[in-house]
């Protein structure tokens, strides 16, 4: 292969374009890591239109964990005490099939689970539903999208009757005022940060920042104003600048009335807001929130930006609806530079909402519950009426919960690593140990999750499979296959069809290739908001990126990004009659407030280099010295109060359980609120999970979970543990660990 192949960045869902090349190539010497081992190249694709040929230190550094740690081979054991052995595809497939048979007769579907990704590309996921929903009757199939942004699904779905971000990039670029709220873009979407940096820094006299974060993050250095308020105060603060909009008569009449419905009730509440309770509430300045409110009702085009500081909490549902209101009183929407906008977390969370990978979706951004939509999928794939269950099946928590209380049987998981990233992780794994039968399907060995599986499956990741992945743009990208998967290794369609094959169901999964799974699943799309019938795989492969929607009847003249780049530009939604819902919510709060026994909040978060659960990142030696250890944010007169200092151990305990890990005292975090890192499970540090400490309360429309706020108590270790006593940093920082590649190997029977 002489020349790059065009690929999408299989990390976050900013969706960079890479160009990917192989370590030897004519002319030029062998690339090489640090190890001196050959690695992949992988540089930023200028043509791409998401991202200009930018990448972060994560992109660019793929290359490094393609061959690191592969699990090739499938893998089988009766019971969690014995050692895995290697099997045939034919025995692990077989084994797996006729544990889904013998659950279907003694439990019925309901016993049945899936747990996926945002890793998937759209034709994993297609497939996946049409196992799950289609063939085996069961709508538990749920992804780890449910933890990472089911509440901007929920918040859009209600006020404008359909998922789907309306925004793109280039409205980065033409704002006069960017609103980002529990979003720290510098760290966790650096290219989407980097555009919209460029563009406030070249108008600086007239393009406002304004940051809401309860720390100084890297993303609020970078505002003209940064509102840290309290952790849950998100809602009071956005009624309190929706009131001063209204006291000020900054608001749009005209869109109101002619797009919206609700909006008296939602005046009514807001009226509830004045500045001085919001800035009690929210522990910040009247001035600071005037000054907000100025620059919304200023600036005539406002783009909002949220992830998980608005989407992981018990209120995430009414939160991403409370942002929605200020862009419909002030008419920011449909048009260039204004919008709310959810950045999601993963490359192909947005593909995944268009197959229907969540438990009450259904391709096309349809309905479990809505009985045409059921009947639609149920022609197309050809089974007979009422296969698809009407109930919505279990989310990922309940089906942690089902495992413990007996009523799940079966536990497929594929492509993510729930025994890190899920709240409550001692019950987790607890739950996990119960499961009479899980399948675990990854590209790496060992990952946390694995010492739960009876089965383990080798997947293909995504250099090694060809699939169409979807960013938070809604750019569709082609990722081909650009080398081939390791050991026995298969692309996750191509095992769960083949075990549909083996059920019986043959006809629904014949297919050549995954060009063919795409044909059949852009069908399932038409004349729906994300309608993708004009796209293909050869398509995609011929023009490169193609922004939804894009059906069948437009020409090749839409294959350049040249339109469809807002959803909404005629200001007719997707509700029964046309109009934007407001609703008005009083905020509720943390479900878990501090209190005398436990006094700091803690809030949780990533950081610019590492991933997730570390699966990939933990394996690259250059983003392992950029975030060797995980730590504690603490501010300064906390510290002052507990006697400690940045670099000495602490004890954090919520009512779940604990961490001990090293504190790093700054000015970054308020008073009473403390942050941790949530990239290290077991097999990276000891007593350093995250998520030992989060609870599993959800928002009860998304429910997705509270994993950004807790309440912790801090004991410091040298002064107060009486089982550890005195501990030195040195001694301590033995307790956290790196996996070398050796141990990794050993960790598997040789094969
Ligand atoms: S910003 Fe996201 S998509 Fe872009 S290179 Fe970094 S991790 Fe990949």
């Amino acid at each position: 292969m002489s020349e790059p192949t065009k690929t999408l960045c299989p990390y976050c869902g900013v969706g960079c374009g890479l160009e990917v090349m192989p370590p030897a190539r004519p002319g030029r010497p062998v690339n090489r890591d640090a190890q001196g081992n050959p690695v992949w190249q992988a540089r930023g694709d200028r043509r791409h239109p998401s991202s200009l040929g930018q990448v972060c230190v994560k992109g660019a550094t793929i290359g490094e964990s393609l061959d690191k740690s592969r699990l090739k081979h499938p893998m089988v054991r009766d019971s969690l005490d014995q050692p895995f052995r290697r099997a045939s595809w034919d025995e692990a497939l077989q084994r797996v099939a006729d544990r889904i048979q013998t659950v279907l007769s003694t439990q019925g579907p309901d016993a049945l689970c899936m747990y996926g990704s945002g890793q998937f590309q759209t034709e994993d996921y297609y497939i996946a539903q049409k196992l799950l929903k289609g063939c085996l009757g069961t709508n538990n199939f749920d992804a780890n999208s449910r933890l990472c942004m089911s509440s901007a699904v929920a918040g859009y779905i209600q006020s404008f009757g359909s998922d789907g971000p309306s925004c793109c990039y280039e409205d980065l670029e033409l704002t006069d005022c960017a609103f980002l709220i529990g979003a720290n873009a510098a760290e966790c979407h650096p290219i989407v940060f980097n555009r919209l940096q460029k563009h406030h820094k070249k108008n600086k006299n007239t393009v406002k920042l304004i940051v809401v974060d309860p720390r100084r993050t890297k993303t609020a250095k970078a505002a003209d104003l940064h509102l840290a308020i309290r952790p849950g105060a998100d809602i009071v603060l956005l009624n309190g600048i929706a009131h001063l909009l209204l006291r000020q008569g900054r608001i749009d009449a005209a869109f109101i009335d002619e797009c919206t419905a609700g909006f008296a009730a939602y005046a009514a509440v807001v009226s509830q807001y004045p500045p001085e309770l919001v800035a009690r509430e929210c522990g910040i300045r009247v001035e600071d929130l005037e000054t907000a409110a100025r620059y919304w009702g200023e600036s005539k085009r406002v783009l909002s930006l949220w992830s998980m500081g608005v989407n992981q909490s018990t209120e995430g549902t009414a939160k991403v609806r409370t942002i929605i209101n200020l862009h419909l009183m002030t008419g920011n929407l449909g048009k260039p530079g204004a919008g709310p906008f959810s950045l999601t977390g993963q490359p192909n969370a947005m593909g995944g909402r268009e197959a229907g990978g969540l438990s009450h979706i259904l391709p096309g951004y349809r309905m479990v519950k809505n009985p045409q939509h059921r009947q639609e999928v149920e022609q197309l794939w050809g089974i007979p009426a009422g296969s698809i269950s009407p109930d919505p099946g279990l989310a990922a928590w309940d089906m942690m919960l089902g495992l413990e209380n007996g009523s799940v049987d079966f536990l497929w998981v594929a492509a993510t690593n729930p025994a890190v990233s899920m709240p409550d992780i001692e019950r987790t794994k607890a739950a996990l140990r119960q499961s009479p039968f899980t399948v675990y399907q990854d590209a790496y060995y060992p990952t946390e999750t694995a010492d739960y599986a009876h089965v383990l499956l080798p997947a293909a990741q995504w250099g090694e499979k060809t699939g169409a992945m979807t960013n938070s743009e809604r750019v569709v990208t082609l990722c081909p296959a650009f080398r081939d998967p390791p050991g026995e290794a298969r692309a996750d369609w191509w095992i769960f069809a083949e075990v549909g094959r083996r059920l019986g169901f043959t006809k629904q999964f014949e297919f050549a290739n995954s060009a063919a799974v795409y044909d059949e699943f852009v069908q399932l799309t038409r004349d729906r908001l994300c309608d993708v019938t004009g796209l293909s795989h050869a398509r995609l492969a011929a023009t490169g990126p193609i922004q939804w929607p894009c059906p069948e009847a437009e020409t090749e003249a839409t294959s350049a990004n040249k339109y469809n780049k807002r959803l909404y530009t005629n200001l007719q939604f997707a509700t029964a009659n046309g109009r934007a819902n407001f609703a008005a919510f009083h905020a509720k709060g943390l479900a878990e407030p501090p209190d005398p026994t436990y006094p700091f909040v803690l809030t949780t978060g990533r950081l610019y280099g590492h991933w997730h659960t570390q699966t990939r990142t933990g394996r690259i030696d250059k983003i392992r010295s950029l975030h060797p250890n995980p730590f504690l944010e603490v501010n300064p007169r906390d510290a002052q109060k507990l006697e400690i200092q940045s670099g000495e151990w602490i004890e954090v305990r919520s009512r779940r359980g604990f961490v001990r890990l090293p504190a790093l005292v700054t000015q970054n975090i308020a008073r009473g609120t403390v942050f941790m890192p949530m990239h290290w499970g077991a097999l990276w540090a000891d007593q350093a999970e995250v998520n030992a400490l989060t609870h599993p309360e959800a928002c009860p429309i998304s429910l997705e979970p509270e994993l950004k706020a807790c309440a912790v108590q801090i004991i410091p270790l040298t002064v107060q543990h009486p089982e550890v006593g005195e501990i030195s940093p040195q001694v301590a920082s033995k307790t956290l660990r790196q996996p070398t590649e050796s141990t990794i190997l050993t960790a598997l029977p040789p094969g």
